[in-house]
This record gives C-alpha cells, structure tokens and sequence, in this order.
C-alpha cells in the first residue's frame, strides 16, 4: 500500500496537487507497478506543493522498507554505456569541489557503481560511498576496486563525525525518503570547513513550466522536486550556508540524447537519426538546459541559539535605522496621491520623489502631499531617475532605500515585509516578485508580458548563475551598504539600469532575497507597451552578453 507523507521541510499535512498523471483511484494501486529505474512510463501518481513552505513532492508513496527493498535489487547495465559521459560529468564536479578543498576524505551518497570516486581517487583522493544496489557495489569494488564503497543507507553507515572534507550528492536528493534527515547526517560527518555538492533538477525551471508533467525531471523514483528556492531553503535548515550556486550541464552521448528525443517525438529522433551518421553517435555532447541546479555548500558555524540572540539584537538595532522611501516619477499625477497614502508611515522615515520633466501635475500633487522632491528639468529617463533617487536618499542619511512605483502598479502596503530581510540582516536587497505564487497573473498581467518575463528571467538566471523569479520588479529595496559599494551611476539612464544593477550587486557577492507582492494592471499602470518591451527585451540581452 502507497502512505501519505507529511512535508519533509516543515512537517505540515495539508498540500495542494501539482500534477496528478494517475486516473484511477490511487489506494488500490499495486507497489509491483512502482518503478525506480530511470524509465518514462514510470509516472509518480500524484505531484503535491506543500501548503505551508511550497516544497514539492510525491504523495502518497511506497513505504521506506519497500524503496529500500526495490533500490537494493536494482541492476541497470544500461548505466554502464554512458561510462565515458558520466566520468567526465563527475570530473567537472571534482574540478568544482576542488576549488574550496585540494584533497581529502570524500564520501559519495548514492555513488552508483563509484565512477565519480574512481575519479577523485585518480586525483589523491581518499574515497567512500553508500549505496543502495547491491549490483552496483559490486560492481564499484569488484570491477573498480572501491573497497570504500558499502551497501547501505548513510544513516546505518555509522561514520565518525567530523570525518569528511568533501560530501556529494549528486543526482540523489530527490530520491530519498528523508532528505534532510540524510542533510543532518551529512553535516554531522562533515569536518567544519568541509565542503558538499547537491545538485538536483529543478522544477522550476523554464524546461519544466513548458512540459509540466512531461517534463524528464517527474518520474516515479523521484520523490522530491526542488526549486533552487526550496532547495536552498533545505540546505538552511540543516545547517548548510550556500557558497555557490550553477546549473549543471549534463554530459550524453549523441545515442543517449536521440534516446531522450524518442520518448517525446518519434519522428524527430528519426529525423535525427537520419542526419546524424553512425559514427558520430558515441560523440560526447554537453548541454546545459539550466533545468539542473548543483550548489555548494558549508557548514554553518553559528549554533541555533546564538543565532536567536543575534536576531534579537537586530530588532533593536532596526528600530534605530533610517528608511527612506523613493518614488521614480513620470507623469504620475493620477495615482501618486493614492500609491502614497498607501505608504506605512510607521515603517518609513521619508519619502523622496525624483520628478523627470512631467508634462502633468505630478509636481504640485507631490508638494502638496508634502514630499521632499527633486526635479529633473528634462527628461532624462527611469535609469537616470533612480540615479538621482539614491543619490538624495543617501545624502539624507538613509539606511535602507526602498523604490515604490508611483503608478500604484505595486501594493505599498508590503513594504514592511520588503525592508524585514534586510533589518534582519538575512539580504542585502530585497525584490518584490510578481512571478512568486503566479501572482502576476491572478493581478491580471497580460500574457505576452508573463511569458517574456519567464524567458528572459531563465536567460537571466543562466547567465548570472543565480536563482530569481523576477528581474524587471519596479518594487525593491537595498542597504545603504550596497548602494555605497556599487558604482551605479554608471549605469544606463534607461529601463536596462534594473538589469545592470543586479548583475553589480552579484558581482560584489551581496545578497537578494525575494519577496512575493500582489500587482495591479490598468491602463495607467501598463508603462511598458508591447513594442517598448521588446526594444526593452532585447537591450537585456545586450546587458546579458556583455556578463557572460
Ligand atoms: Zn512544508
């Protein structure tokens, strides 16, 4: 019988579904029809995202003892053919893994038949690895003399704690039963300065929005499906501080990829076929769809209750800091009144409007609500009018900046929740996403527009080798700090100035934390029109190549 699981991260039971693939009633299902070898008919039955933290997983599923009972009989000689590929995937991992720690004690979980540690071995390693099929640790030490390789669960493998300098992970995470139990255990025999990777692929990927449950990534031995959100929110909560973040190119022969296309289309794998000559099908090939994520990772040093100390310090201190409120003006006459009534005057100090040569009213409505404001006498464009905007509230001793849009566009009322991460000394600049929760579209974004954003938002996301849902957000925040260690009067005095500052604010390792804000569209509030945006679209591309 299939049992129902509570959410791993947070324990909560209530969720809502993301794909149901089963049609029949899931409590008369057979576990013989459960399959974990890596094979597309093997559908999980049903995908759910817990209500509570949105972590997304299988449910129901098999009990633990029959997974483990499947995973011990498994035998995949398929696995075998991709030998080459898969050394040289193991080896780009290595060549990561290495530039936090030179050499050491390395223990694979889940190694399979140990290609990445005969690998790290050839490279002065010292290798271990657990491993659930019993025809893959015997291939390890047989064939590859791993004798380091066991057959069992990391738990019951009993290592030392503070025994290893370098953990992976790889491609294991969303099979486990209890991820962050396993994270536990790894951070236990993890030395303090010792190093993981986990990589996983990534449901919310732009692969994955567009085949939904047809996506590679959703199959029955996959339990889990992590977001680089999710993921990183995991990591946290088992003591993991995230050093890098990067998507993982997979490594395949030409034959193995046809093989992929012929699960979704089988014309276009023989048109493949038949363009492809014979001998070039076992040529590696290397694609990186970015629907992989892989980090790495550290111990957190801090224990939990000196954390909670700092936090109550930081409320003390974010009493005392100075919020500055900076609203970017273009003929804003109709909304500003009501986009600042809806400020919290509790939670800001100040309220700056930069004017850039409004034809309307804009001005006399922004003195007469009693604003400090500042006034370009032509018009010099949103770039050159956020330019001015932090200018003047750094002069005015802020130390916390947030922009709101003056075309009521976004809901004031969230800007507590925006300056929170950053009081509490979580994130250096916090976005309003639009795209968090589809909230963009229930506040009624026109679809063109929601599509885009997802397409240059992965593009985005490849290029700076991060994970945000939204970068074209007219509603942030930043810290002084970063507005001072930036140079961003440098930077365009167009639309392409948000691109451009978030590539500063990575490039100086700073941190970004998202939020999720609630939009409105209506005439006044749609600034950007359908050929603006796609100048405005291709000009992030320009950006982009100048960063990659
Ligand atoms: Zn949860």
């Amino acid at each position: 019988m299939l049992k129902q699981v509570k959410c791993n991260l947070c324990g909560c039971e209530q969720y809502s579904i993301v794909y149901k693939t089963y049609k029949g009633d899931i409590s008369t299902i057979q576990l013989d029809n459960y399959t974990i070898t890596d094979n597309r008919r093997g559908l999980p039955l049903r995908i759910v995202r817990c209500s509570k933290c949105g972590l997304i997983y299988a449910n129901p599923r098999p009990p633990v003892q029959s997974l483990i009972a499947s995973y011990s009989k498994m035998a995949d000689a398929a696995y075998l053919e991709e030998e080459k590929a898969r050394r040289l995937s193991a080896q780009s991992i290595l060549n990561q893994l290495q530039g936090f720690k030179k050499q050491g004690r390395l223990l694979d979980v889940g190694c399979a038949t140990g290609f990445l540690l005969d690998e790290a071995r050839k490279r002065g390693w010292e290798v271990f690895g657990v491993e659930l099929s019993q025809w893959a640790v015997d291939y390890a030490r047989n064939q590859l003399g791993l004798n380091g390789v066991s057959q069992t669960i990391l738990k019951n493998a009993h290592f030392p704690s503070s025994y290893f300098d370098a953990v992976a992970l790889v491609d294991a995470i969303e099979h486990l039963t209890d991820p962050k139990g396993t994270l536990e255990e790894i951070r236990r025999v993890l030395k303090s300065d010792g190093i993981i990777c986990v990589n996983t692929p990534d449901i919310s990927s732009l692969a994955s929005k567009i085949l939904r449950a047809r996506w590679w990534g959703v199959k029955q031995a996959h339990l889990y499906y992590f977001t680089g959100k999710s993921l990183r929110k995991m990591l946290a909560e088992s003591g993991f501080i995230i050093k890098k973040v990067k998507t993982h190119a997979r490594i395949f022969s030409l034959k193995y990829w046809f093989s992929k296309i012929k699960d979704y289309n089988d014309n276009l794998y023989k048109i493949c076929r038949f363009l492809i000559r014979n001998n070039l099908k076992n040529k590696l090939v290397r694609i990186n769809l970015a629907d992989q994520v892989e980090v790495y990772c550290r111990k957190m040093r801090k224990l939990k209750y000196l954390e909670e100390l700092e936090e109550s310090s930081y409320a003390v201190e974010s009493e005392m800091m100075k919020v500055v409120a900076v609203l970017p003006a273009y003929n804003a006459a109709k909304t500003l009144k009501q986009t600042v009534e809806d400020i919290p005057k509790d939670a800001v100090n100040d309220i700056i409007l930069v004017d850039d040569a409004s034809r309307d009213a804009t001005v006399k409505i922004a003195r007469g609500l009693g604003l400090k404001v500042f006034v370009h006498h032509k018009n010099l464009g949103y770039g050159a009018n956020q330019k001015t905007c932090f200018t003047k509230a750094l002069e005015s001793g802020a130390d916390i900046v947030v922009m709101v849009h003056p075309d009521y566009q976004y809901d004031p009322k969230a800007i507590p929740q925006m300056l929170e991460p950053i009081k509490k000394g979580k994130a250096d600049a916090v976005f309003g996403s639009r795209m968090m929760k589809g909230g963009a579209l229930e506040g009624g974004m026109p679809a063109w527009k929601h599509n885009a954003n997802i397409l240059l938002t992965a593009l985005e996301n490849v290029t700076f080798g991060t994970y945000l849902t939204e970068y074209h957000s007219g509603f942030r925040a930043y810290s002084a700090k970063v507005l001072k260690s930036i140079n961003f009067r440098l930077n365009s005095n167009g639309f392409i100035f948000d691109t451009q500052i978030i590539a500063q604010i990575l490039l100086h390792d700073f941190k970004i934390e998202e939020v999720p804000i609630r939009t409105r569209y209506f005439d006044e509030a749609s600034t950007v029109k359908f050929w603006p945006g796609v100048i405005y679209g291709l000009g992030i591309l320009k950006t982009l190549l100048k960063y990659t």
